[in-house]
């Protein structure tokens, strides 16, 4: 950290203490995984400034930002639309950690049997180390695995304001019709919180800035489809995931200006792994910061993850909404149009997120598929043999990993992720 921040913590009801250890500890996975890595893109310089800064500048910011009397919202899931709370001048973060914390605390409320996203949101709320979910006016949940639905009953204990999103199972017409009366609903809370009227001329700013954002994204991922790949599957699902946290338009510049020097790159054939190196998709359950584990695994046994079909990846970030409509239920329209096309596994039957995946493997020219579930993860891991099934039909190898935050399986998943990788064509 660049400054000292102690004093912005502690307004924030940080447990000073255990907030050292957790930053200590992230820097140092985070030096190991990418800052020891050689030939990585110049590019890659500011998102390794904003991770130095993740708890520092972008907090300094929020605080910024709400001292103008604007608001700061809090969020677990890519179904809340980013265009409306930025219609109404606020910031949305995502509240996903990637870490365990405050392990007994977390085992006296909830089950053994809960996965690990929910454990350590929940960890990083009773361990004070989470300068996010400290800052934000209103945390919003929303139902879409039981265990998030239960969750945000006790969440809501721990936190000022927490809102819960009634999103649909089915794609059906009446599951379309639950998304945008939820969404209307979600407009009037953000109105009543800011006292913003949320007029076409802001929907369609926030529009426009959030597709900025998915626009740069896509570009990059497209140009992982070359081989050698510009960039490695780590750094780019750390640009992912760094879309979480950062103010959208600097990070939009900052993905443009990535980008230019990744298609250098293409010019020149040069990779992040040799070309012929093995090309595999990472398909499954998010990975949130600092969840590097499985894709350190595989790019450090000398593979190129070339795609994630994640909703930290394609499958959350993808697809722009249609700025074109003139009114401001036309462009809520085009928003629930946009969603809609999330084949997250909590919706059932979910055969486009197969149809999805199959997709991906064929553009990115990858060779095979690894499906990440954490543990207890029911949607995800009941999913998983519909998707085995499905690409074994097509004759696209698939390894099945499920695991959580911890480290103790990683050598047992060394070996797994060789053996499979030894045995791609
Ligand atoms: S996996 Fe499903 S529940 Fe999780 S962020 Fe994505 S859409 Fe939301
Ligand atoms: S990983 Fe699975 S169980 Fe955990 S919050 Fe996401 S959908 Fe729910």
């Amino acid at each position: 950290m660049s400054e000292d921040y102690r004093a912005m913590w502690e307004s924030l009801g940080l447990d000073l203490e255990a907030h050292d250890q957790l930053l200590s500890a992230l820097g140092e996975g985070y030096r190991q995984v990418f800052l020891s890595r050689e030939g990585r893109p110049r590019g890659m310089e500011y998102f390794d400034f904003v991770m130095s800064e993740v708890h520092g500048l972008r907090i300094k910011e929020l605080l910024a930002a709400k001292a103008e009397g604007r608001k700061v919202i809090g969020a677990f899931c890519v179904f809340v639309p980013e265009e409306l709370v930025r219609a109404t001048g606020s910031e949305l973060v995502g509240l996903c950690a990637g870490a365990d914390f405050a392990e007994e605390e977390v085992d006296r409320i909830l089950p053994r049997n809960t996965c690990a996203l929910i454990k350590s949101a929940f960890g990083f709320k009773l361990g004070r180390v989470c300068p996010y979910v400290e800052s934000a006016d209103l945390v919003v949940g929303e139902n879409t695995c039981d265990g998030k639905k239960k969750g945000y009953e006790l969440f809501a204990e721990l936190v000022p304001q927490l809102y819960v999103m009634d999103l649909p199972q089915m794609k059906s017409e009446a599951g379309r019709g639950l998304l945008r009366a939820e969404y209307r609903r979600f407009q009037e809370r953000l109105q009543e919180l800011t006292g913003v009227e949320i007029t076409a001329e802001r929907l369609r700013r926030g529009i426009q800035v959030v597709n900025r954002k998915r626009r740069a994204l896509a570009r990059l991922w497209s140009l992982r489809r070359h081989d050698p790949a510009p960039i490695s599957g780590l750094d780019a699902l750390l640009v992912s995931q760094v879309s979480f946290y950062d103010d959208p338009e600097r990070f939009s510049g900052a993905v443009e200006k990535l980008c230019r020097e990744l298609e250098e790159r293409v010019r020149r054939g040069q990779g992040a792994a040799p070309a012929g190196s093995k090309r595999v998709v990472i398909s499954g359950c998010p990975m949130a910061v600092p969840n590097w584990k499985l894709p350190a695994i595989v790019e450090g046994a000398g593979a190129v993850i070339v795609g994630e079909e994640s909703c930290v990846g394609e499958r959350g970030l993808r697809h722009l909404v249609d700025e074109s409509p003139s009114d401001r239920d036309g462009l809520l329209e085009a928003m629930v149009e946009r969603y809609w096309q999330i084949d997250c596994a909590i919706f059932t039957p979910n055969p486009q997120r197969r149809r999805g995946l199959q997709r991906m493997v064929a553009d990115y020219q990858a060779q095979g598929v690894i499906h990440y579930c954490l543990q207890f993860c029911q949607p995800y891991q009941m999913e998983a043999m519909l998707v085995e099934r499905e690409l074994e039909a097509a004759g696209i190898p698939l390894l099945r990993v499920d695991t959580d935050y911890g480290q103790e399986d990683v050598e047992q998943l060394k070996t797994r992720v060789e053996a499979f990788l030894e045995m791609l064509g």
